[in-house]
C-alpha cells in the first residue's frame, strides 16, 4: 500500500531548477535511503514533502490525501492534517534549547490536545526508556552529546505517532563515534516496521536496513533499486561514478 505518492515534483529557486520531475512511491514499512552528491536536491525534496518548502509543479499524496495536486495545494486545514502524519529529523537536531528533554518531547502533543496529559507523559517516558535516555529526562539540550540530542529528536518526532518518518542526514553533524547509537535507534525502528525516508551518506545503513536506494543527481532521480542490485550492479554511469568516487 502506498503511504506516499510523489509525482513530477518541480521546484526552482529563481533560474535554478532544484527538483526536476521527481517521482516515486513509498509503501508501508519501506525504508528508502536517498543518496547523492551535495547540492543534488535531497534536502529540498524532503522539505517539500513535509511542506517546509513550496513546490511549483507536481503532486504529493500522503495516505490517500493530496498535499498538493498538479501544483495546487490543498486548503491550510487539510495541509495541517496531512503533514501531521509525517515526522522529520534534521541534521542539526533542531531541539528547543530552553526546554528540557521531557518538555521537548511533550510540547507538540500537548499543543495538539489529541491525548490527555497523562497519556502524553506516559508516552514520553516510554520513548525515553526505549532510546536509553530515561536518566536525561530533565536535562537541557546543551548538556547532551550530539548523539543523545539526535536520539531525543527522533523520540520527539515519534511522539506524534507519524505514519512516516523523514531523516535528513541524521548523523552528518555527529562525531564518528556517536553515529552508531543513532543508527541503532533507526535500525530498531525499521525492525518495528516504521516507514522511513532517510537521506544519508551511511552506505552501511543503506545496504543493511533500506529496502530501496534512490540516487539523486542534479535534481533528478537517476536510479532507484533494491540495495543488493544498487550497490552490486548499478545500471547508470552517473551512479557508478558516484559510488566509485565515494566508496
Ligand atoms: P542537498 O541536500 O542534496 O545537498 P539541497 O536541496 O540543499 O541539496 O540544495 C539543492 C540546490 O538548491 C543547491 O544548488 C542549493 O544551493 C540550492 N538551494 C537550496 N536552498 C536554497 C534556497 N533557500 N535558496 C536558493 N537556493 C537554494
Ligand atoms: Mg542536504
Amino acid at each position: 500500500m502506498a503511504i506516499m505518492e510523489i509525482s513530477n515534483l518541480k521546484k526552482s529557486y529563481g533560474d535554478l531548477e532544484v527538483l526536476k520531475q521527481i517521482s516515486f512511491d513509498v509503501n508501508k514499512n519501506d525504508v528508502v535511503a536517498v543518496i547523492g552528491p551535495s547540492g543534488s536536491g535531497k534536502s529540498t525534496m524532503l522539505r517539500s514533502l513535509v511542506h517546509l518548502e513550496q513546490i511549483q509543479g507536481g503532486s504529493v499524496t500522503i495516505c490517500g490525501d493530496h498535499l498538493v495536486q498538479d501544483g495546487v495545494y490543498s486548503k491550510p486545514k487539510e495541509i495541517k492534517q496531512i503533514t501531521s502524519k509525517m515526522g522529520m529529523v534534521f541534521q542539526h537536531f533542531n531541539l528547543f534549547p530552553h526546554l528540557t528533554v521531557k518538555q521537548n518531547l511533550e510540547l507538540a502533543p500537548k499543543m495538539a490536545k489529541k491525548e490527555s496529559t497523562a497519556q502524553i507523559e506516559a508516552k514520553s517516558k516510554e520513548l525515553l526508556e526505549k532510546i536509553g535516555l530515561a536518566d536525561r529526562t530533565n536535562a537541557y539540550p546543551a548538556n547532551l552529546s550530539g548523539g543523545q540530542k539526535q536520539r531525543v529528536a527522533i523520540a520527539r518526532a515519534l511522539m506524534m505517532n507519524p505514519e512516516i518518518l523523514l531523516f535528513d542526514e541524521p548523523t552528518s553533524a555527529l562525531d564518528p563515534e556517536l553515529t552508531g547509537e543513532v543508527l541503532k535507534v533507526m535500525k530498531d525502528l525499521a525492525e518495528e516496521h516504521m516507514t522511513m525516508i532517510v537521506v544519508t551518506h551511511e552506505m552501511g545503513f543503506a545496504k543493511e536496513v533500506a529496502n530501496r536506494v534512490i540516487f539523486m543527481d542534479n535534481g533528478e532521480i537517476v536510479e532507484s533499486a533494491h540495495p543488493d542490485e544498487f550497490f552490486n550492479n548499478p545500471q547508470f554511469d552517473r551512479t557508478k561514478a558516484f559510488l566509485y568516487r565515494n566508496f
